[in-house]
């Protein structure tokens, strides 16, 4: 006998019990005699999970008088241990299981074979369903199969009938608070109802009325996913996508699988709907997997359980993400991985937060998220089966922490950091209309770094002086194609109208490498072996003039009758920035000639990230309106270390003598130059207290930081005498101390200056 036909023999004969009108406990009656016959099994037993113990519900061959009677905790004995583990346990000998326990009132002592199956609902055990058997035999795996396809069944007969609180079952077998790790992305702190980006569906029926039927569903189905999978492979080329290519060539392999469809057909067959058959095999192949022991092949299933969860969604109709139901309350977001334009279709008000199973710090989807003020935790590993969804989460991404099912004591404590962050925000935000003037009455020009439509509100809320550095490159990285020169210039003029006349400075487009874009395709872009050191930023759009020249346009013609102000990024040799001025030049004269508006002046600046500029920059300078510092990308190739490798992360400090001095000569050449040029620092290290503290000792007077960093940044330059600290990092670069962050933090605290 198959699986297949030993199941459906059974399902046939339960689905008359299903369609009677006999009550539930009538009816599991009848079900354990019919298990039993089908099985041969002189007993067969149904625990149903009531106020937290697993209940003797139903039962043939055991004492009857033990119904509603036996009841054993979730871990105890042969059927608590299912329960916990919801795994399947087959024995030959029950007594001989370690976890084995003796219940007399059953009379169960005559029998020696065991088998026993979860009934599972929303992933959580309700209930076990058992056979045992006088005869020391294992069951055979037809059985087991049999066994665990009508335990599905089952789920949905106990579910009808309200037999068991599902809330309940989930918050018993979930141990209780969990914290778990993982690397901070994007700092901040926030609390919420924990939702998937990918919703998890519930089987509502599991009986077929139709085989053929639900054999079409699953055929169209497949047919729908195999389609998705073809675009989100398109997608990634764009650099939009979430999935990382090599888990999309997983998808792809087994959405073409023939196995698995196969798999599928033969559940079919046993009589189960489309949803509960695809649920069924990815239970099957959860057990196998558990078996073998291979963390390659446990990635493997991941990708695999995300794709029989979107085969699921597609025959179930429960299409879209989390965003498209939207969100109903606070909540943190979970996902295995997330794109940028998907982050965006959440509401900002309700999302307190995101926490991802991958991530990494470059990731455009955490660029975004920081833009939009939404903390992120990154690579927390076993993310999803950690947490349910709705579960409570606590997410510290200051201390790159989460904590599901948080109990109360934690949640006080979390809300009274909370808070407390709150009113150093409320304080700071009275610095918004404060001049940042340092104690010896200079004023350093604090501007933020944006690049995103909703970053204005930032710049007036924060009171910075401009935005330094607006990343133009956002607004390709969010949509699906190049943005036409009309949308670019929309944007562009947005920001100017929105910063009412205070300087904003547009970075040309820096893409490439690692964010290709669909027009870049078959270009080699992709194919960057080192992308952060590859083809891209000013190196690609010098070779791909037209993308420059359509945002030089779109940027001449927002910025018509103000001043506009442009930065090209990644200059390594000065006739790079020639080049890429000459593009503009070449515009404004056709603009000229059209006679249309021009803006009132035209500054351009470089910025300084390729240390080999540092060698040449006395002949780039005359040139210049301004310079700006980027020391992401600057120390990444000072040091030789990626700057998203997490495990290079905390290895080489900002504060490090080699960088300082490499700034300290930087600073010197700038003052030199035979004209005035304007020098700031736009990378993360200039929104950091100590390091902002560091750069005023150098001689840095301009700052362009991440928007929440402006408030602590002018509190701090209120405190500093810039002869004092300028004194003070002279002495230290010429005799650097062992540790200089130390030495800078001991300087600051000696004269009350904050700087956590
Ligand atoms: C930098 O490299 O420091 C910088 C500001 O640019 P981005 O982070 O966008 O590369
Ligand atoms: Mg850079």
């Amino acid at each position: 006998m198959t699986a297949a036909s030993s199941a459906r023999s059974i399902l046939t004969r339960l689905h008359d019990v299903m369609a009677s009108r006999t009550s539930a406990q009538d009816k599991l009656d009848r079900v354990v005699d019919i298990i039993g016959e089908e099985l041969d099994s002189e007993v067969c037993s149904i625990y149903l999970l009531r106020d937290g113990m697993l209940e003797l519900f139903a039962t043939r061959g055991l004492n009857k008088s033990a119904v509603h009677v036996t009841r054993m905790g979730i871990g105890e004995g042969l059927t608590g241990t299912i329960a916990q583990n919801v795994e399947t346990l087959n024995l030959a000998e029950a007594k001989a299981h370690p976890d084995f326990m003796f219940r007399p009132e059953t009379g169960e002592e005559r029998f020696h074979s065991f088998a026993g199956v979860p009934i599972v609902r929303q992933a959580r055990a309700i209930g076990v369903v058992n056979v045992q058997h006088v005869d020391p035999r294992r069951y055979e795996e037809v059985e087991i199969e049999a066994l665990q396809t009508v335990a599905m069944v089952l789920s949905e007969l106990i579910d009808n009938a309200g037999l068991v609180d599902t809330e309940q079952a989930k918050s018993l077998q979930h141990d209780g608070q969990v914290q778990a790790e993982g690397l901070v992305l994007a700092k901040g702190l926030g609390s919420g109802r924990a939702v998937f980006h990918q919703p998890r569906v519930t089987i509502e029926h599991t009986m077929a009325e139709d085989i053929e039927a639900e054999r079409q569903r699953v055929y169209r189905a497949f047919d729908t996913m195999r389609e998705q999978i073809d675009n989100m492979t398109s997608q990634a080329e764009f650099g939009t996508g979430g999935e990382h290519e090599e888990v999309l060539a997983t998808y792809r392999m087994f959405a073409y699988d023939e196995g698995w469809g196969r798999r599928i057909n033969e559940a079919i067959d046993s009589g189960l709907t489309a949803e509960a058959a695809i649920e069924r095999v990815q239970q099957r192949t959860r057990m196998r997997m558990r078996e073998i022991d291979d963390p390659l092949l446990a990635d493997r299933m991941h990708d695999l359980e995300d794709l029989a969860n979107r085969l699921l969604r597609i025959v179930s109709g429960q299409l879209g993400t989390a965003a498209t139901k939207g969100l109903r309350e606070d909540a943190i977001l979970i996902a295995r991985n997330l794109g940028p334009a998907e982050l965006l279709e959440y509401d900002r008000r309700r999302l307190k937060g995101v926490v991802l199973e991958e991530g990494s710090l470059t990731a455009h989807v955490v660029i975004v998220a920081r833009a939009m003020g939404v903390p992120v935790l990154g690579r927390v590993a076993n993310l999803r089966a950690l947490v349910a969804e709705g579960d409570t989460l606590l997410l510290d991404a200051d201390k790159g922490q989460v904590t599901i099912r948080p109990q109360a004591a934690l949640v006080d404590a979390f809300e009274a950091r909370f808070a407390q962050s709150k009113k150093r925000q409320a304080e700071l935000a009275q610095l918004r209309d404060v001049e940042p003037f340092t104690r010896d009455g200079t004023r350093i020009t604090v501007m933020m770094n944006g690049g995103l439509r909703d970053d204005l509100t930032s710049l007036k809320l924060v009171g910075a002086d401009g935005i330094g550095l607006f990343r133009t490159e956002f607004q390709f990285l969010v949509s699906a194609a190049l943005p036409a020169r009309e949308r670019q210039l929309r944007l562009y003029r947005d920001v100017l109208d929105a910063a009412d006349g205070k300087p904003v400075i547009f970075r040309t487009v820096d893409i490439g490498g690692d964010k290709s874009l669909p027009y870049l395709r078959n270009e080699g872009a992709s194919a960057d072996e080192n992308p952060a050191m590859g083809w891209r930023a000013l190196r690609l759009a010098l070779e791909r003039e037209g993308l420059l020249k359509l945002q030089a346009r779109a940027l001449l013609e927002a910025a018509a009758g103000r001043e506009l102000n442009v930065m090209f990024p990644l200059v390594s040799e000065p006739w790079e920035f020639d080049a890429a001025k000459a593009i503009f030049d070449d515009q404004l004269a056709f603009l000229r000639s059209r006679k249309a508006k021009l803006p009132e002046a035209i500054r351009f600046g470089a910025m300084l990230e390729v240390p080999a500029l540092a060698e040449v920059l006395d002949l780039l300078l005359p040139k210049l309106s301004f310079l700006s510092i980027g020391t992401n990308d600057l120390t990444q190739f000072l040091f030789a270390a990626d700057r998203a490798n997490p495990k290079l992360a905390q290895r080489y400090d900002w504060l490090s003598p080699a960088i300082l001095r490499f700034l300290a000569r930087v600073v010197q050449t700038t003052q030199a130059a035979p004209t005035p040029v304007d020098l700031a620092v736009c990378g993360e290290m200039g929104g950091r207290p100590l390091e902002a503290l560091a750069l005023l000792g150098l001689g840095i007077r301009r700052l362009s930081i991440t928007p929440a960093g402006v408030g602590p940044i002018k509190e701090l330059v209120r405190k500093v005498d810039l002869a004092e600290i300028g004194a003070a990092m002279n002495g230290w670069l010429l005799n650097p101390p062992l540790d200089m962050r130390a030495a800078l933090s001991a300087w600051a605290d000696e004269r009350g200056i904050a700087h956590d």
